[in-house]
């Protein structure tokens, strides 16, 4: 996809004049945009066309990675970069006076996700694609992403997110590739001419589902995958049964929304006919395609891979066994054993409330044939289990159907060859404790891949000043080989090369400080610590502990004005639920304390608390460069693994966390001098739990500090939160403080000011920087999806068609 910057420019113009019928100087931003993006378009589909002709030839086994969420963000420079164009183009549009920053603010974020969990998604894509291997995203082109959330008053305000206004150069709808879902309407077997049960199927709702391709594109090896989202529509052969527009809305309304609920899988008709949607598509597309292999349906294991991120997917089990057994005439043994081999299931989450569940009449009525396949998945499972157990309260604890409520991530379970923690600790947390009676029925099907972040976007793209000094001091190898930062190693007491990073995490300050000043407009010193926690809202990854210490630096402060202080500035970026009323709260709080703080004279600008409105990827990609301290806080146990954590290590912000999730590698990484360990580990909470003796009560009534820094939520020291400030106040004293963050108050101060008088330290500090960036590399994404190639899906990079393969 080589050209160059000569070459560029006249095929740009003549796009330009085709597109538009317009010369440079009389387009606007986002014509010009939208020239660059039908440009590289073009040139990378040839690409996306040959890979898939060499998977086709080749017939490569493939993978599907089905996520209800990916969260791509913005796609230009990313793809820019992967197709080796970024310099080109950047140099051909300055030469028309054309500054590529301001294109690509023209797009919009991609935000089809809620944080984390489409986020892993989307780097995956990246890293699969980078690695040559063969696997593709299925997903819900949703209308609306996730909200865009705007503060009135303090307010977390929720406005929709509508980006396909503006159109999405990238996709590529396919109306050939439409296939059909069905649902409600009622079922029964009957047998056909052969004697096998067949279903016959009465008052189904028939949908069509239109797959929307966006190419996955790998780092400058021509490898193009594909990430293909649904969409609903009418079928044309039932368009006269909706015919008024209410009932065409409540059908269009399938793909309409994101749930913009990451924690509560709250029981929504819609919802669970999103997840039947997508799998079910998903599904007969892959069945499709496999049968112009022209191979034996029992082999198709050979051939693809199935990945259910998280349980939103898990539905694929029953529905890849509806279609084995009543489409390919298969038997239920041999149906179920291909199914297993095909099925792989990542577990993201240890909190029960978070555990999907679906009410048995909702299922029976939107899914009636998915739901007698679960019934009999369920009983044979139970069968099996019985003649391998002594105790039969396990089945109860591990059987799908149970009190009225279909289990999906026993679904998930028991229909995989392979479950993932995704963290070490998490894994083992899953071993031991959450799916324990899983664990003693097949144990061998357990296994850890801890998260990774794709390094290209969180580093190449995001950190321009920090990628150009690594480059002149190790050279560039370490831009397609991450590891190959542990070379900086060698620089940690090179008082030029500590200079130079630092001039880049200088620049990076500046930077978001100009966009602090600009979207919030309150003004903050690059000479100050930036304090970074950016992530969704909840409880149990403490916010509120954060917004504790930061009101004990202000009560400090105030009660010795003249004292020394060393500036910080607080910055957060996080969005609640918007059902999630406590978390709403603490937004509110985290607000006013900053109205309160900021505009106080006494403080003398030493102490800034900035929220981020509408936190995202693009977002993500300016405050991380900039970060100083890296705030990874979640009680111990309760964090599957955070990923913000190792974008923040990789851009050499120091981490202050507790023993929770991938900070556990995080500190092995970096060894126990470089980070800032504190709190409670997941065995005293484990104990806690036991003993049943937490008491935070007894925190306020002993610890001066917490008693003081607590009233000021409910005695007017914090202006406009009567209501709020006493619902914080109550989860803690009355209710008993869930997440423990009394408990950790008091080591989480003390670890706070080691990092103040590190920071004192200047040399020292760049040094602990220099080492976290060093051993970042281990994080990469790229690391993550080979070893879920190798151990999982069993699928191989991609090598040209050779015919004597045959
Ligand atoms: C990385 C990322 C997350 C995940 O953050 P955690 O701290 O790991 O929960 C969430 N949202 C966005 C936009 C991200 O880029």
């Amino acid at each position: 996809m080589k050209m160059t910057k000569e070459q560029f420019i006249t095929q740009f113009k003549k796009r330009l004049s085709e597109k538009y019928a317009m010369g440079v100087e009389d387009a606007s931003p986002t014509e010009l945009y939208n020239t660059l993006g039908s440009l590289m378009h073009s040139a990378y589909s040839s690409d996306r066309h040959h890979t898939w002709r060499q998977y086709l030839l080749n017939k490569q086994k493939q993978a599907y990675y089905f996520s209800i969420e990916f969260l791509p963000g913005k796609l230009m420079a990313s793809n820019l970069l992967n197709m080796d164009w970024l310099e080109t183009v950047e140099e051909g549009l300055a030469e028309l006076g054309i500054d590529l920053a301001d294109l690509t603010e023209v797009e919009q974020d991609m935000a089809l996700g809620n944080g984390g969990l489409g986020r892993l998604a989307s780097c995956f894509m990246d890293s699969i694609a980078s690695c040559g291997l063969p696997g593709n995203g299925n997903g819900i082109r949703y209308e609306y992403g996730l909200f865009k959330q705007k503060f009135i008053d303090g307010h977390q305000v929720e406005l929709p997110d509508d980006w396909l206004s503006t159109g999405n150069v990238w996709e590529v709808r396919k109306d050939s590739k439409a296939v059909d879902v069905c649902f409600y309407g009622q079922v029964h077997l009957e047998e056909d001419a052969n004697g096998k049960l067949k279903p016959v199927y009465k008052n189904q709702q028939v949908l069509r589902a239109v797959p929307y391709d966006t190419g996955m594109i790998g780092y400058k090896n021509n490898i193009v995958n594909n990430m293909r989202l649904w969409s609903v529509e009418i079928p044309n052969s039932e368009e006269s049964k909706y015919r008024s527009l209410e009932e065409r809305r409540t059908i269009e309304d399938l793909t309409a929304v994101l749930y913009p609920d990451d924690s509560n899988a709250k029981g929504q008709m819609t919802r669970l006919a999103q997840e039947y949607f997508f799998v079910s598509a998903g599904i007969q597309s892959i069945v499709r395609y496999y049968h112009t292999l022209k191979e034996p349906i029992h082999r198709i294991h050979e051939y693809v891979a199935i990945h259910i991120n998280d349980t939103h997917p898990a539905l694929c089990i029953p529905e890849f066994m509806r279609i084995m057994l009543d489409e390919e005439g298969m038997s239920w043994e041999e149906a179920w054993a291909v199914t297993l081999k095909v099925m792989s299931y990542t577990n993201h989450t240890i909190m029960a409330e978070a555990m999907e569940k679906w009410p048995i009449d909702m299922l029976k009525q939107l899914l009636p044939r998915i739901y007698q396949i679960i019934e009999e998945i369920d009983r044979r499972f139970v069968e099996e289990t019985e003649l391998k157990v002594h105790d039969r309260s396990i089945i109860d604890r591990t059987r799908i159907i149970n009190h009225n409520q279909v289990h999906m991530a026993h679904l998930a379970i028991i229909g995989s060859h392979s479950i993932n923690g995704v963290a070490k600790l998490h894994s083992e947390l899953l071993k031991t404790v959450v799916l324990h009676d899983f664990y003693s029925l097949y144990p061998a099907r357990f296994n850890n891949k801890t998260n990774g972040i794709a390094e290209r976007r969180w580093l190449q793209l995001a950190n321009r000043p920090l990628s150009s000094v690594l480059d002149k001091t190790i050279g560039t190898s370490w831009r397609d080989n991450p590891e190959d930062l542990q070379q900086l190693l060698n620089y940690q007491d090179d008082q030029k090369v500590l200079n130079a990073l630092a001039a880049a995490k200088r620049q990076n300050k500046e930077n978001l400080a100009a966009l602090i000043k600009k979207t919030q407009d309150i003004t903050v010193s690059p000479d100050a610590i930036f304090d970074v926690q950016i992530k969704r809202l909840h409880a149990y990854k403490r916010q509120l502990l954060n917004l504790m210490h930061i009101i004990k630096c202000y009560q400090d402060i105030k009660n010795n004005p003249d004292s020394e202080f060393y500036p910080r500035v607080f910055i957060f970026g996080a969005k609640a639920a918007p059902s999630y009323a406590y978390a709403k709260t603490i937004i509110k709080c985290i607000n006013e304390t900053a109205n309160l703080v900021n505009n106080d004279p006494d403080v003398k600008d030493r102490l800034k608390i900035v929220f981020l409105e509408n936190y995202n990827v693009s977002l993500a990609e300016v405050i991380i460069p900039a970060a100083d301290v890296s705030e990874q806080i979640s009680l111990a146990s309760k964090e599957a693994s955070g990923t913000s954590n190792m974008k923040l290590m990789l851009n050499g912000a120091v981490t202050i966390a507790t023993l929770d999730g991938a900070n556990i590698e995080i500190r092995d990484a970096v060894g126990e001098e470089n980070i800032n360990i504190f709190g409670i580990t997941e065995q005293e909470v484990y104990d806690y739990y036991e003993s049943n003796t937490y008491s935070a009560v007894s925190y306020f009534e002993k610890d001066p500090v917490i008693r003081r820094v607590l009233e000021a939520f409910i005695d007017g020291t914090i202006p406009n939160i009567q209501s709020e400030g006493r619902e914080v106040f109550d989860s803690l004293i009355r209710y008993n403080d869930e997440f423990f963050v009394l408990r950790d108050f008091e080591s989480y101060v003390k670890a706070q000011e080691k990092i103040t008088e590190c920071y004192k330290d200047k040399r020292k500090w760049q040094k602990i920087s220099l080492i976290n960036i060093a051993n970042a590399g281990v994080f990469s994404a790229d690391e993550t999806v080979k070893r879920y190639a190798d151990d999982i899906w069993q699928i191989e990079p991609v090598t040209e068609y050779s015919s004597k393969k045959g």
